[in-house]
């Protein structure tokens, strides 16, 4: 029904603008590129537009050098919003006037269904994976490098199929996807087996920050925008540090923090004891799904964990 209804609205506009959260993660990319590559295949015309540029992990990807993040000055007749459960979430002002029509598609449980056509499924492992539906719902048939972006996307927002969000119906989906040619091992080497030389150090860096708490139940790392701006790093070669502070086996949520003078911002995971998606929710601006979410606290690092601590040890017990 809802697919349809998406079809239709594309079949019936002729220019489109795709956009995503800041700091777009594997899922954001693929699905964009994927209902890009719909589009232009209609024929009709599709921009690409973040606030913050494509992690290099994923240049790979056919089209992703399409995708700009200055600002158009042009206006489109639909706006489409992927993988971003509020406007906020978006990073770029004016949504609201670079479009009359607004289409949103997540997967996000804390979605404020803000979109005059929203598709959101919050048991979707991915949004791809979502535009995987929307395909083989309206019978579209596409070619194996979109195979291959569906694929990438399903991959990196289930951790490599670890997180808990990966059931026999994602890995079908993913057989026929490499049915389809997605090539599974290279897909998976190009994305977590491609860091720069600086990334890596930076990680070693990041690393010797680890702390333990409450038992060795919470485990957290950290670096500083100053850090991160000074080095020239992008999202990219930091992203995955938040997966990485959950592998103790006695850790049960893991925290990777980014931090200014006076804003403290957490990457939270877990293994499923605690929904860290309700504690950054209950921070103003913070959202994410039970083992994997994020939150921006107004504070200086010291009194922002002192918080989060507080906030997951109440969970915990
Ligand atoms: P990551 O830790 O990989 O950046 O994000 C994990 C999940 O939490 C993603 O679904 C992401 O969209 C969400 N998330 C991360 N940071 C924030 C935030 O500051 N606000 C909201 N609403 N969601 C976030
Ligand atoms: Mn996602």
């Amino acid at each position: 029904m809802t697919w349809s209804k998406l079809k239709e609205t594309i079949e019936s506009h002729d220019s489109f603008i795709l956009s995503s959260h800041v700091n777009p993660d594997g899922d954001c990319i693929c699905s964009q590129l994927a209902l890009y590559w719909y589009i232009c295949s209609l024929g009709k015309q599709a921009v690409i537009f973040n606030t913050n540029p494509v992690p290099s992990k994923f240049h790979f990807l056919e089209n992703s050098d399409k995708i700009v993040t200055d600002h158009p000055s042009k206006k489109f007749d639909v706006l489409v919003i992927l993988d971003a459960s509020n406007p906020g979430r978006i990073g770029w002002e004016g949504y609201e006037e670079i479009a009359s029509y607004i289409v949103n598609i997540d997967h996000h449980k804390d979605n404020s269904r803000f979109g005059h056509l929203n598709i959101i499924n919050c048991d979707a492992a991915a949004t791809s994976l979502m535009l995987y539906e929307f395909f083989q719902a309206c019978s579209i048939s596409y070619p194996s490098s979109i195979a291959e972006t569906i694929y990438a996307g399903i991959l990196t927002d289930t951790g490599g199929f670890a997180f808990s969000n990966t059931d026999k119906e994602v890995l079908r989906i993913c057989a026929g996807l490499a049915e389809l040619g997605a090539d599974c091992s290279e897909i998976y080497r190009k994305i977590y087996s491609s860091y720069s030389t600086q990334g890596l150090k930076l990680r070693a860096k990041i690393w010797s920050t680890l702390k333990l708490y409450h038992n060795n139940r919470i485990c957290s790392m950290e670096i500083s925008t100053e850090q991160i701006d000074n080095l020239g790093i992008f999202y990219g070669d930091i992203e995955g540090m938040s997966d990485q502070a959950l592998i103790g086996s006695d850790v049960e949520v893991g925290l990777f923090i980014k931090y200014s003078e006076d804003t403290t911002h957490f990457s939270l995971r877990s293994k499923g004891t605690v929904d860290v998606g309700k504690i950054a929710q209950a921070i103003p601006g913070g959202g994410g799904h039970t083992c994997a979410a994020g939150c921006t606290i107004d504070l200086p690092l010291d009194k922002a964990i002192e918080k989060m601590l507080a906030m997951i040890k109440e969970k915990l017990g």
